[in-house]
């Protein structure tokens, strides 16, 4: 038996494990002091009652002989693929046919998934700072890894270098942890590079929903030319609190290399994946509904009013940062020339406040900082107060 030594390549993440002990050292030493935590990079609202409804409608259909279902189709069921479809024509103006959506238990699991369809010979673009995922899952098979300069200079949406070869590109917009949104002429040029270099761009959409301004892109899709070179990850977590309820979806167009893509995901996921519960999935098309949606909206408009708060507050204390516009993510330069995790320390100590050290995410991150908004609305303006007067 050989192990796979990609694995002794992997860096120890010990970026949230030390977030915790600090704060939890600090709290120890410090028995009264309240720490407010806009450090989550969870959602905190409950699910929408539409959704528990269906579930409950859902589980009662499983306990009953003439309702019961057993395995389901692999890549999800169609009630599920047309309340996206739907969603994608609605929102996006965006057409999608039913065998081109894959329903699974979440972004992450795809993300990493998708690799099976790729040879280990392949250069990976990475942005840096950056969700985690994308290295990692290509550390693991090997990969060349050519990281993407991702800074204040180009407003943490980085632009291709034609120089630069790729076979594989991964875009994550709205960005965690940046909050950074790209523009469709951005997006053209990436779907443009990727066309002429023949490369595939693999598209996290976890935050779309969170995209107010009606002129930035949500979908990689409406972008014309995109059903030619790119795949999309999207995700039920960050829309409707589906964190611990687990269900996403995966796009992959017919038109990707004559069909060959999408024929290789449905192999892989037939073979590997035996589908999302049945009750999840009708939770998660009730998502959709009008009723779903207008739940959902306001749950999204309580978040979204959270990062209005923060970064009016940043922006009163002379901070410069990019997100907390159509994101849930606010990127802050600490202040003063401090490092991250000076800061860390600093906001800790002096405002009993707990963020996430940039450094977590990348070398580009090692001045920045970042904040969420899925926190309590009280807290959220009671921590913004006390950073105010800590940086005052
Ligand atoms: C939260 C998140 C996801 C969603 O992951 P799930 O596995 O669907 O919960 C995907 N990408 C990014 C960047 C995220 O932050």
């Amino acid at each position: 038996m050989k192990l796979n030594r990609n694995y002794d390549n992997l860096q120890q993440s010990y970026l949230f494990s030390t977030v915790a002990r600090k704060a939890r050292e600090y709290s120890q030493a410090h028995p009264d002091a309240d720490i407010i935590k806009l450090s989550i990079g969870d959602v905190t609202l409950p699910l929408a009652p539409v959704v528990v409804e269906a579930m409950k409608r859902a589980a009662d259909e499983m306990g009953k002989k003439e309702t019961f279902r057993g395995y389901g189709p692999e890549q999800g069921y169609d009630f599920l693929k047309e309340a996206i479809a739907g969603y994608y024509k609605r929102e996006d103006g965006v057409d999608l046919a039913l065998d081109e959506i894959f329903i699974s238990d979440g972004a992450k699991s795809d993300l990493g998934n998708i690799l099976d369809l790729f040879d280990a010979d392949n250069t990976v673009l990475i942005p840096d700072p950056v969700y985690p995922v994308y290295v990692d899952t290509n550390i693991m098979a090997g990969r060349r890894i050519v990281m993407l300069d991702s800074n204040m200079d180009n407003g943490f949406a980085p632009m291709p270098d034609e120089g630069q070869d790729a076979d594989l590109i991964y875009l994550c917009s709205p960005n965690n942890p940046t909050g950074a949104v790209y523009t469709r002429g951005q997006l053209e040029a990436w779907v443009a590079y990727a066309r002429r270099k023949g490369a595939l761009i693999l598209f996290d959409a976890a935050y779309e929903c969170f995209v107010s301004d009606e002129s930035l892109p949500r979908s990689i899709f409406e972008i014309e030319g995109a059903r030619e070179c790119a795949v999309e990850f999207c995700s039920f977590s960050k829309i409707a609190g589906f964190t611990g309820t687990r269900c996403g979806y995966t796009v992959v167009p017919k038109t990707l290399l004559g069909g060959k893509l999408n024929a290789m995901w449905l192999r892989r996921q037939t073979t590997k994946f035996n589908g999302v519960p049945y009750l999840v999935q009708r939770g998660a098309a009730a998502v959709f509904t009008e009723e779903g949606m207008s739940q959902i909206r306001a749950n999204i408009d309580y978040y979204r009013e959270n990062a209005r708060i923060i970064g009016e507050g940043l922006a009163a204390a002379g901070i410069r940062f990019v997100g907390g516009k159509d994101s849930p993510y606010l990127w802050m330069e600490c202040p003063n020339g401090m490092d991250s995790w000076d800061f860390f320390d600093f906001l800790l100590e002096r405002a009993n406040v707990v963020g996430t050290p940039g450094a977590g995410f990348g070398k580009n991150g090692a001045r920045y900082f970042r904040l969420t908004a899925f926190g309590d609305r009280g807290r959220t303006i009671e921590a913004v107060e006390r950073i105010k007067k800590a940086l005052g």
